[in-house]
């Protein structure tokens, strides 16, 4: 790839990675030394640069405070078995950026922009790529409305930015769950398949009441019937229901996930049949009922595969079955485990080398 920006960088002086404790990397908590941040203003972005990790000052007029458009994305670097770095998936990341900025009448960031300062901010702390199993470099890129202006209407300047957290493992135990029947994240038309931060800070007061009932996260259905299982937390549901991979389908009030999109492709690599389609909440139950759900899983690119222990409906707890060592999302999660690291062919070409 050609390098088509001069990136200002400015290195820290005082690094803080001796600080960094490996073995005990809490997810989001450890930011790394540097930051990426680019401009937008008279219709084009400006100069782009990577400075010390830190603080910033904006108006307190600042239109994203005041009407929320900001977005945001996640993905990941892995330590390479042969001791690089690789990017999983960036480009799909990107394309995901500019859908959500499309949807908040945001500007696009080009690729090479966006893979140029993604590189480079990951070369000048590539110290921070943990290598411990199950850790990986996790990568936020955001963007944000920057004018100091408290009409409501699209922002004319943002600031498109790019930090980096060393994470460790996200859950670590079997979830609990729950169908939500009566809060909604997002219904038909609105921005539930765009990343802006809206979707997630509306989220939080019905997670908090499934968490003081004893759940990990939810089960969210659709908001006009509360039927139609949408997605879980920050994670795409995924089951398997008698052999098949069977999860909702996308629509415009569904994440468009990368590890949904991988998980589903590597099941049809295994010859396993995959349906992308509604779901319902009773379906799911009946099946539990009938023996024939065989495994239930959150997938996601914080919390990867995380297997669900437990789901309540209408009032009552049920659990799954134990899921055996060769269970579907044992078998795809080591899959994907090996592409990222580089022990697995990756046939798919995901891998992006830093
Ligand atoms: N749904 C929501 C609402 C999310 O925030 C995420 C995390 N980005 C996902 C699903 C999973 O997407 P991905 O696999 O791309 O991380």
């Amino acid at each position: 790839m050609i390098d088509i920006l001069p990136i200002r960088t400015q290195r820290t002086t005082a690094s803080r990675l001796a600080e960094l404790d490996p073995s005990n990397l809490e997810f989001g908590k450890v930011f790394s030394d540097h930051m990426f941040a680019m401009d937008y203003h008279n219709g084009e972005w400006q100069e782009a640069q990577i400075v010390p990790y830190g603080n910033m000052a904006v108006s307190p007029a600042n239109s994203a405070l005041h009407y929320g458009q900001a977005i945001f994305e996640g993905m990941k670097a892995y330590h390479q078995v042969d001791g690089g770095v690789a990017l999983f998936r960036p480009f799909d990341n990107w394309a995901r950026l500019n859908t959500s900025a499309e949807r908040m009448c945001m500007p696009t960031v080009p690729e090479e922009l966006f893979m140029q300062g993604l590189r480079e901010l990951i070369r000048v702390d590539s110290a921070w790529v943990p290598t411990a199993e199950g850790s990986s470099l996790y990568i936020r890129p955001f963007m944000f409305a920057t004018d100091g202006f408290i009409g409501v209407r699209p922002s004319e300047s943002y600031r498109f930015m790019i930090f980096t957290s060393p994470v460790g493992l996200y859950y670590n135990k079997p979830l609990r769950v729950r169908f939500e029947q009566k809060y909604v994240r997002a219904a038909q038309g609105g921005a539930g398949y765009a990343k802006n931060a809206g979707n997630y800070g509306a989220a939080m007061y019905p997670t908090k009441l499934a968490q003081q009932e004893g759940y990990n996260q939810l089960i969210w259905t659709d908001a006009s019937e509360h039927q139609y299982v949408e997605e879980s937390g920050t994670m795409n549901a995924i089951f398997v229901i008698d052999g098949k991979v069977v999860t909702p389908a996308l629509s415009t009030s569904i994440l468009d996930g990368v590890t949904r999109r991988s998980v589903l492709q590597l099941a049809r690599d295994m010859g396993i049949t995959v349906e992308e389609r509604k779901v319902s909440s009773r379906e799911i139950m009946e099946a539990l009922a009938a023996g024939k759900l065989e495994e239930a899983f959150g997938a996601g690119t914080a919390a990867t595969i995380a297997p669900i222990a437990t789901i309540g409906y209408e009032g009552h707890d049920y659990d799954l079955p134990v899921v055996a060592p060769d269970a579907f999302s044992k078998r795809v999660g080591a899959a994907l485990n090996a592409i990222r690291t580089g022990e697995g062919a990756d046939v798919h070409n995901w891998m992006v080398r830093v």
